[in-house]
């Protein structure tokens, strides 16, 4: 018995050294790309001379904070974009796209997401569902739509023949979000890209980046996108961030999301950043790592539970653009044991039952197993899903390989438990 105090069949323990062994090759090349990001990374660092002076903090206004100012730098050195907005003042990856769209768009444009609905979150926001004041559509901003076709794959003719005069802004989602969806790789991003610009150069191509972070070599801004936005308790805060979020891409497109932030005139200029310098520079800098962890413990996850007899998305060996490990349990039921089991696998909250519930910005129940440091932080390892057909739960993150190979397993472990999984 491999897992010391914790109670997990010896068949699964089989499965998992199965899949363990499988995985190898997918492994090697995943470091590839750590590697290569580690080093994208470090040479941010560098470049903008950091040191210890820029973990001080700044009270009041924040006027002529140099630690934030030069951790902006350092992200967009990372993005290879003129600009970047890290604050903590961005409270959630919703609120760093908010500011993107109302940013740029204005009464009159049009927004066209291009990779299918666009995350649960953003419904209330686009004014798509719900009836939440101050929503895009209430300012006189349109909304279409291009899904993606039935193999997940961006429809580029499509996509060319929905641009209007009054399109504005193209946006899409790299990560699937809580959808039986392909993700939408760097190389697609660029195709789409090359589309939209070809029929009109003007229109801003934005890019949620939530998840995609450090999985590729190469970012959406690398390949052309003029705005991304993700949170900062995902990929890019490495487990360390206590909460924020970032803008990057063009220099006058994040003046504007900054102006969205704080008010137009003030823009990136404020903002204290209090003692915070310190961990978002560290969480910056561990983030290769922790996404390299993460990914390691997606794919050992999708190799077991394929093993198990569960449909899996990606497939273990497939190329991946984000952390995403969707898990088809086919009921509700199936949802919330696998959540309770990997609860079990947390360090904190260990002992409480996750159950569906309702939360903010979503229209269904969802369940939500995660007991990590820093509240709602799906990076440090989690599996959510809203109890909607399919019946998936989306895993994602993890600080440490093992623990998420021990979450993994506890999952598994409550599945058999529950008489959902045979073996
Ligand atoms: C997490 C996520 C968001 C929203 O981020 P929050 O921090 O939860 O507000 C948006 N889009 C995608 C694809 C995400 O994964």
């Amino acid at each position: 018995m491999q897992s010391f105090g914790f109670a997990i069949d010896p068949r699964l323990e089989d499965k998992a050294t199965e899949a363990e062994k499988s995985i190898k090759p997918v492994v090697a090349r995943l470091n590839e790309v750590l590697i290569y990001n580690h080093a994208k990374v470090l040479n941010a660092f560098q470049a903008e001379r950091v040191n210890d002076y820029h973990f001080n903090g700044t009270t009041g206004y924040g006027l002529s904070d140099q630690g934030r100012n030069t951790l902006d730098k350092v992200f967009a050195r990372v993005f290879k974009t003129e600009r970047a907005l890290v604050r903590s003042q961005i409270v959630s990856g919703t609120h760093a796209i908010a500011l993107c769209l109302y940013g740029v768009l204005r009464p009159g444009d049009e927004l066209l997401c291009v990779t299918g609905a666009p995350y649960d979150t953003l419904e209330e926001l686009i004014g798509i569902r719900g009836e939440a004041g101050g929503s895009l559509r209430e300012l006189g901003i349109t909304y279409c739509q291009v899904d993606l076709d039935a193999g997940g794959m961006p429809q580029l003719d499509k996509i060319a023949a929905a641009i209007k005069p009054q399109t504005k802004m193209v946006a899409i989602q790299r990560s699937r979000g809580y959808a039986w969806r392909n993700s939408v790789d760097i190389a697609q991003i660029k195709a789409i890209i090359e589309v939209v610009k070809n029929v009109n150069a003007q229109i801003v191509v934005f890019v949620d980046n939530c998840y995609g972070e450090l999985v590729e070599k190469l970012e959406p801004t690398e390949v052309g996108a003029d705005l991304v936005a993700g949170s900062l308790i995902k990929n890019l805060g490495g487990g360390i961030a206590p909460t924020g979020g970032y803008v990057a891409g063009l220099g006058h497109l994040v003046e504007l999301a900054a102006n969205r932030l704080t008010a137009p005139g003030i823009g990136s200029a404020v903002g204290a950043s209090l003692g915070i310098n310190r961990l978002l520079y560290q969480g910056l800098y561990l983030a290769p790592l922790v996404v390299g962890e993460a990914l390691r413990g997606a794919v050992f996850a999708a190799a077991l539970f394929a093993s198990l007899g569960f449909a899996v998305s990606p497939d273990y060996a497939a190329e991946r653009t984000d952390l995403i490990q969707a898990v088809k349990l086919g009921s509700p039921e199936g949802m919330v044991a696998f959540c309770q089991g990997l609860q079990r696998g947390s360090p904190i909250d260990a002992y409480v039952l996750p159950e569906p519930s309702g939360m903010p910005g979503y229209g269904d129940q969802v369940i939500m197993a995660g007991g990590t440091f820093i509240q709602g932080a799906t990076s440090e390892l989690s599996a959510d899903g809203p109890i909607r057909q399919p019946y998936c739960v989306y895993l994602q993150g993890g600080l440490s390989y093992q623990y998420v190979r021990l979450g993994v397993l506890l999952a598994a472990q409550s599945l058999l438990d529950k008489g959902i999984l045979k073996l």
